[in-house]
C-alpha cells in the first residue's frame, strides 16, 4: 500500500505496488464509513493479499487479507515512519508504468519496510540502503568503486549525483563533493547492504553518506521527495 486519497463521498483510490502486476490503482468502495469490512487494512505501510475486480478505468478492491500490519509497528515511531514514509514515496516515483511487473521493487520495498519495523537497525540506515537500492533497480545504479565516468579502479574521493557516483581526479567535475574516504566506503557498504560495516561505521560518515544519498535521489528522482524534510538526518 502506497498512498490513498479520497474519492466521492465514503470511497478511496489506493496506490499498491504488487507482486506480480507493478505498480496498481484501484478503488477501495466504502472504505471511509466507519462500518466499512476493509477496516485499517488498507492503510499505507500494510501488506495485504487482495482480491480486484476489472473495471472499465480502475479495478475495484473486492477482497483484503493483512499479511503484514507495518503500520502498526512504523506508527508509534516517528524516526521510522518518517523514514518509512519517503520509502513509499521513492517507490511510487521510480515505479513509473502501471502494470508493469516490477518483482525487484517489491521484494525491495517489503524487506525494507520488514526491517524497519523490526527496529533492529538505525532507520536512516535502512532507509539509505533502500534508496541506493531502489535506484540502482530503477537503472540509476550509483558507482562507488569504479569512476563512474572512465571506469578507473578506485578508491576515488570525488562524487557527483550528475555523472552517476565517484570520479577520478582527471574526470572530477566542478561542483563534485569531496567526501571522506570513510564514507565513500559507507556507501558501497549501503549500496551492498553490508550490515556489519554500517554498525561499526563512525557517526560522521553514516551523517555524510546521508546527505549524499539524498543528494543522488534528488539528482534521479527530479525533485527532493517532499516527505525527505521530514527524516532526522
Ligand atoms: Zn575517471
Amino acid at each position: 500500500m502506497l498512498r490513498t486519497h479520497k474519492l466521492g463521498e465514503a470511497d478511496r483510490i489506493i496506490t499498491l505496488l504488487t507482486r506480480h502486476h507493478g505498480r496498481v490503482r484501484a478503488v477501495a468502495k466504502g472504505v471511509r464509513r466507519t462500518t466499512s469490512r476493509f477496516g485499517s487494512r488498507l492503510e499505507p505501510f500494510t501488506h495485504v493479499d487482495l482480491q480486484l475486480a476489472e473495471g472499465r478505468n480502475l479495478d475495484t478492491i473486492t477482497q483484503a487479507e493483512t499479511l503484514s500490519p507495518f503500520s502498526a509497528a512504523l506508527g508509534s515511531h516517528y524516526d521510522r515512519y518518517t523514514a518509512g514514509t519517503v520509502m513509499l514515496e521513492t517507490a511510487d516515483r521510480l515505479v513509473v508504468e502501471e502494470k508493469e511487473p516490477s518483482l525487484q521493487h517489491f521484494l525491495l520495498l517489503v524487506g525494507g519496510l520488514r526491517a524497519m519495523a523490526s527496529g533492529d537497525r538505525q532507520p536512516g540506515q535502512v532507509l539509505d540502503s533502500y534508496l541506493l537500492r531502489s535506484l540502482a533497480v530503477a537503472g540509476y545504479a550509483p558507482s562507488f568503486e569504479h569512476c563512474a565516468r572512465c571506469g578507473l579502479e578506485g578508491p576515488h574521493r570525488w562524487f557527483n549525483p550528475s555523472m552517476g557516483g565517484v570520479l577520478c581526479s582527471t574526470c572530477r567535475v566542478p561542483g563534485s563533493a569531496n567526501p571522506a574516504a570513510a564514507t565513500i566506503a559507507v556507501l558501497g557498504a549501503l549500496l551492498a547492504g553490508d550490515w556489519p560495516h554500517l554498525e561499526a561505521a563512525d557517526p560522521r560518515s553514516l551523517k555524510e553518506a546521508s546527505g549524499l544519498v539524498a543528494a543522488y535521489l534528488s539528482w534521479h528522482v527530479e525533485r527532493a521527495l517532499r516527505s525527505m524534510e521530514y527524516v532526522e538526518r
